[in-house]
């Protein structure tokens, strides 16, 4: 038994051919244990979505592996890869993506219900309940800050219990009182539950929240930060972004 959620093992990946061919990521080897909170950073067009991607089987290397909890991505068929998704990975995202018309206990639910099963009211209160929305069950979106909604998007990621959560910019269209309550929330998940989670982000100050921080640059590796200050890890930014391509 690995103590790893996640392995990536000289993941490449390379879009288009021939000429017009960009490796977007060039044989990346990184490890995500257990109960971690990673933060990945980057300059813009460094590989960052490509990685998550990659790493929570929404895309294929085009060389290389991966694997969630010991399960080898690249040899899983689309069927099996879906499946896998669905049940062991959250996401969160920029955008909440939350359905106007149903309430935080409909939207939590949904993926059970898209899944087939039958959701429990107990197991929904009990998500709602670590995000702190217990009282917020029967609201609508439009009824709820913003900071409320991507709580509501981190209970419906929760649902089924995932092996590791994924955030892409999840703080990235919230003000930054919001932002940094539901930083408190992730990495109290990750202190508490053991949760595992990635988290691709442009903003120092999230990242701080993070106990890794991975640098990327030019699809590579560039360095890495642990339990780093925002003021580090933005000082960190400063030196890739001024690095000539
Ligand atoms: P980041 O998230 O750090 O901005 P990306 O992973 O989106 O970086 O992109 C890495 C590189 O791959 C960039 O050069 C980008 O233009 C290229 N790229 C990303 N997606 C595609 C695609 N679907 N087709 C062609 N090139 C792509």
């Amino acid at each position: 038994m690995n103590n790893d959620a996640i392995q990536l093992r000289s993941v490449s990946r390379v879009y288009g051919s021939g000429d017009s061919a960009v490796t977007a990521l060039d044989q990346v080897s990184l490890f995500f244990p257990k109960g971690t909170f990673t933060a990945v950073m980057g300059p813009s067009g460094s590989g960052k979505s490509t990685l998550l991607q990659c790493a929570a089987g929404l895309d294929r290397p085009t060389s290389g592996s991966v694997t969630v909890g010991g399960t080898e991505l690249t040899k899983l068929s689309e069927t099996k890869l879906t499946l896998l998704r669905r049940d062991r990975i959250g996401f969160v995202f920029q955008a909440f993506n939350l359905l106007p018309s149903l309430t935080a206990e409909q939207n939590v639910s949904l993926p059970l219900r898209l899944a087939g099963r039958r959701p429990s009211r107990t197991r929904v209160r009990e998500v709602l309940g670590q995000v702190g929305l217990a009282e917020r069950a029967k609201h609508r979106p439009t009824e709820m800050s913003g900071g409320q909604q991507q709580r509501v998007a981190i209970a419906r990621a929760l649902i089924t219990s995932p092996e590791v959560l994924f955030g892409d910019e999840p703080t990235g269209a919230l003000d930054s009182t919001t932002s940094r309550e539901v930083l408190t929330m992730l990495r109290s998940m990750v202190d508490r539950e053991g949760q595992t989670i990635i988290m691709v982000t442009h903003d120092p100050v999230a990242a701080s929240y993070a106990d890794r921080v991975v640098f990327l640059a030019d699809g590579r590796v560039n360095g890495e930060l642990t339990g780093a200050r925002a003021e580090d890890i933005a000082a960190h930014m400063t030196k890739l972004e001024a690095a000539p391509c």
